[in-house]
């Protein structure tokens, strides 16, 4: 095990570490473990202490929520996994709650579908929500909004959902617990020789192969599903790890034993959302700069309504809108913050005057400088 295979879990500024419900709850009592989460709240602790902004992706209100209303074992009827996690998700949160903020962390809960990732406006509210909570210090519990959440509009599995958190939140690493050390070259519980991967640097076929064949764990997701975790993960710029869950102080035994496969991405989160918003996202609009906007914009600042001399097109806060400067040359693109009418509204405006414009208080910003792409910086 090199230093570069440790150093993802300590680097990272913005850490994601999901939780899976078989190691959050007793899957016969459907109690929570609550000796095991006071000892995950130690190592949260350890890593706010150190400067890491900390989001916890868990799984468990199904399991939770089934014995509460005493329905049977086997496989649930979706108005019946529904109701479940509506009565588990507010016993885990009250969980999750006390031990944190034994411990002086504030807490906030989030409950997303996949329209949240997906439809750009609810995606920029998240994002900001999370950022936000993130900044004061709080730590996000996040869980899928399995109440409203039907197959069509479900991720379906958390590791997927932390996944999509993890890229929405530009986190530098997820760490995915799981009941197995990692991915192996087969399957641990039946081939003696199978090997622990420590890296994963391309998810290859042979990798794919591998996940096949390794055993899976008992939750939703298997590994299968970690392996697509990992695919979004590394295109956003995320290193993300499966790591064993199972023992105490999962995160300090991460770090201790150095045990776990990290799947590392080959560039940063901030470069992979810009190359992103530069590339697949289809522009609404336009926004036509001055030449003190288009300075700026050269030396990487956020792009304010003061330096926007003409509105085109008929655009949503948080739809891709082209950047042009006054000869209609091409400079770059960017998600705006305001739609085509409100930034009509307060182009050219100071953005003190934004709130009497508009008779709301939104961003200083038009575009933020981490949601642009030009064509000179990348
Ligand atoms: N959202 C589900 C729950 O909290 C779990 C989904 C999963 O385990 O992947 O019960």
């Amino acid at each position: 095990m090199t230093m570069t295979t440790k150093n993802p879990l300590l680097k990272a500024k913005r850490l994601v570490l999901k939780i899976g419900s078989s190691l959050l709850v007793n899957e016969t009592t459907g109690q929570v473990k609550n000796t095991w989460l006071n000892a995950l709240a130690d190592d949260i602790l350890t890593a706010r202490e150190r400067g890491q902004q900390v989001i916890i992706v868990t799984s468990g209100a199904v399991a939770v929520g089934r014995r509460a209303l005493g329905l049977p074992a086997g496989k649930l009827l979706l108005p019946q996994k529904q109701a479940a996690a509506a009565v588990g998700q507010i016993r885990l949160a009250h969980y999750y709650q006390e031990v944190l903020a034994e411990r002086g962390l504030k807490v906030a809960q989030i409950l997303l579908t996949l329209d949240d990732s997906e439809d750009r406006k609810r995606y920029l509210n998240a994002r900001n929500t999370l950022n936000t909570l993130l900044d004061i210090g709080a730590i996000p519990v996040i869980n899928e909004n399995d109440t409203v959440a039907t197959s069509e509009i479900k991720v379906g599995d958390n590791d997927r959902l932390a996944a999509r958190v993890a890229q929405m939140a530009s986190a530098d690493a997820l760490v995915i617990f799981s009941d197995i050390e990692g991915l192996y070259t087969a399957n641990p519980r039946k081939d003696p020789t199978a090997k622990l991967i420590p890296v994963v640097e391309k998810l290859t076929p042979e990798i794919e192969a591998m996940a096949d064949g390794a055993g899976s764990s008992v939750g939703t997701g298997g590994m299968a599903t970690k392996l697509m975790a990992a695919r979004l993960c590394m295109e956003a710029g995320c290193d993300m790890a499966i790591a064993l869950g199972s023992e105490l102080h999962p995160l300090t035994r991460m770090e201790k034993t150095g045990k776990g496969t990290w799947f590392l991405a080959d560039k940063t989160p901030i470069s992979a959302r810009k190359a992103w918003i530069g590339g697949a996202i289809k522009p609404r609009g336009t926004l036509v700069l001055d030449a003190g906007a288009v300075k700026a914009l050269d030396k990487g600042k956020s792009l304010l309504p003061a330096g926007i001399k003409a509105v085109k097109g008929s655009f949503e806060r948080g739809d891709a809108v082209v950047l042009e400067d006054e000869k209609g040359v091409f400079l770059g693109k960017g998600l705006t913050a305001y739609n085509a009418r409100d930034a009509k509204a307060i182009a050219g405006k100071h953005s003190d005057e934004i709130e009497s414009v508009l008779g709301y208080h939104g961003p200083d910003e038009i575009i933020h400088r981490d949601d642009l792409f030009t064509e000179k910086r990348g």
